[in-house]
């Protein structure tokens, strides 16, 4: 039992959710936000709390930095201190980029990148005057790898990277980690939406025949935010199967 007090985004459904499951499960306290799953997310507290973990939702747009500074001083008045913050609330608006109208662009950066500096911005203070904490971002292979039609998506993850990357030499003699999870194609609503006959295409290239649980995702973060992970900082850890060796 690890018992750190954590702040996830996006924690009403997907690999959020199974975050949310699994450090709670773990013996970790846990604020999350939703954009719109409000139904889900407050059956998932209460579900969690039942069981008698310490689970607590939030309705924050990290995209909307005042929205953002209310999810923290929520989230400060339930756990108190704050030990980690995971960024994980993403989009995608799929298109190939000569019909991407702007407005897709603009959201998937607003919501995947800045919503990133948002959460971080209004954290990174309080982690470093602590001279604790730790950051987890999750970004997507397709942030190195690129995939035609996510040209807003990639730039979003690949930026999740070099932020990732840059904010961990900037707070390391701090004490503060930063570190980056590169899911592969995960069993989530994000792939539902694609197509049938894509995704069995995209099972016969992952080396381990099949698509990631959430839960395996989970599973890696668990570890990167444990005292196991302590030398681990700056780094990126993909997680799809074999698709990107
Ligand atoms: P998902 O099932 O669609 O869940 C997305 C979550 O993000 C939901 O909880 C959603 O909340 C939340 N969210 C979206 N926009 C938000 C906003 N503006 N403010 C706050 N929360 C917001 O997606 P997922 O597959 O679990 O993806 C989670 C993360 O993993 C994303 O960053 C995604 O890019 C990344 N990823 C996924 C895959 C994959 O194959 N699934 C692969 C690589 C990377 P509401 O439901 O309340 O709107």
């Amino acid at each position: 039992m690890s018992g750190k007090n954590i702040v996830v985004t996006g924690g009403s459904k997907g690999i959020g959710k199974a975050i949310v499951e699994t450090l709670a499960a773990e013996g970790n306290r846990v604020a999350f936000s939703y954009k719109s799953g409000k139904e889900a997310s407050i059956q998932l507290a209460d579900r969690l709390s039942k069981e008698g973990s310490f689970v607590w939702a939030f309705q924050a747009d990290v995209s909307d930095a005042a929205q953002v500074e209310e999810f923290i001083s929520f989230a400060k008045a339930k756990l108190g201190d704050i030990d980690v913050l995971v960024n994980n609330a993403g989009i995608t608006r799929d298109k190939s980029l000569f019909i991407m109208p702007k407005e897709d662009w603009d959201d998937v950066i607003a919501t995947n990148l800045t919503g990133y500096y948002n959460m971080t911005r209004a954290l990174i203070g309080y982690f470093m005057k602590s001279k604790k904490g730790c950051v987890v971002n999750i970004s997507s292979v397709g942030g190195f790898t690129g995939v035609g039609g996510q040209t807003n998506y990639c730039a979003s993850k690949a930026g999740i990277i070099g932020f990732t990357k840059a904010l961990a030499r900037e707070v390391a003699k701090t004490g503060v980690r930063a570190v980056c999870v590169a899911p592969g194609f995960i069993e989530t609503d994000m792939t539902a939406k694609m197509n049938e006959k894509h995704l069995e295409e995209i099972k016969r290239t992952v080396p381990l025949g099949r698509l990631g649980s959430a839960r395996e995702v989970a599973d890696l973060v668990s570890f990167l935010i444990s005292d196991k992970a302590r030398y681990i900082t700056g780094s990126i850890f993909t997680i799809d199967g074999g698709l990107s060796a």
